[in-house]
């Protein structure tokens, strides 16, 4: 059982009906405790503005999403790690507990996924170094493999977390139960990740069948994920933060009137996490 003063409204889980302002007001109303912000939205409001928002309304803010994509230019280009720089510089504005990782899939034409990981790596090392002295602390987010190719060539939770061995201080993850629910391994790595690198847990459900790769995640309680197995798993490494509802939905939730998406959030989220 989650209570809504834990839950965190992801944006994307509204995103065709509400702008940030919407998003923020339906916080309020319906008793969720946190944001978790995509920078569309955010560019939208203005950061500064989107600040005042969310400070104002009393609200914290379990994430920035996201910054990553290194692979994408094909080369680790200045674009690109400018605009991390720049992901940074927005999580800190809206005093994010962190920014969240997708990091990349293969670089366009490539079949060198190993090659790709380098880059990543390459990637969030040079955005850690800024990372760091801005003071917010960088996710990965692992990927269901089913997104190796075109999202995130991390795709487990040993995989990202080995990074952040590699890596140093301020760098963990962003555990989605919807990515890692499958892995076997997945009871060692939280616990082997320990408060320390568990950033960010978010929540949706996996639906069988799943209609869609991208954008058919289902609410809590409709799919098949063992949600509050997974949340005692994180509770019992440390972490207590908020708990972030991401759902992709474009066939159901996205259809439907934001205030019945945050209502249901809500509900399930103490009757079915
Ligand atoms: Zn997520």
């Amino acid at each position: 059982m989650i209570p809504a003063s834990r839950l965190s409204l992801n944006t994307a889980t509204v995103r065709e009906r509400w702008d940030l302002r919407a998003c923020v007001d339906g916080c309020v109303r319906h008793g969720i405790g946190g944001i978790g912000p995509w920078r569309d939205k955010l560019a939208e409001a203005g950061v500064d503005e989107a600040a005042r928002m969310i400070s104002g309304a009393g609200l914290r803010v379990s994430g920035l999403c996201r910054g990553g994509w290194y692979t994408a230019a094909g080369a680790l280009t200045d674009a690109v790690l400018d605009d991390n720089r720049r992901a940074v510089d927005e999580a800190r504005a809206i005093d994010a507990a962190c920014l969240v990782m997708v990091v990349g899939g293969l670089a366009p034409g490539s079949r060198d996924i190993d090659g790709a990981r380098e880059m990543v790596a390459e990637g969030l090392s040079k955005t850690l170094e800024h990372a760091r002295q801005a003071g917010v602390p960088v996710a990965i987010e692992p990927l269901h493999p089913m997104y190796a190719a075109d999202r995130s060539c991390i795709s487990t939770t040993a995989q990202a977390l080995d990074l952040c061995d590699a890596l140093g201080e301020g760098i963990g993850v962003a555990l989605d139960v919807y990515h890692v629910w499958w892995d076997p391994a997945l009871a060692a790595q939280i616990e082997r990740a320990g408060r320390e690198r568990l950033l960010a847990f978010h929540i949706c459900d996996w639906l069988v069948p799943t209609r869609d790769l991208l954008t058919d995640r289902g609410m809590m309680g409709d799919g098949v994920i063992d949600i509050a197995g997974i949340r005692a798993l994180v509770e019992a490494a440390g972490y207590d933060d908020l708990v972030e509802v991401e759902i992709f939905s474009s066939q159901d939730w996205w259809t439907r009137d934001p205030d019945e998406v945050l209502a249901t959030m809500v509900r399930r989220g103490i009757e079915a996490s």
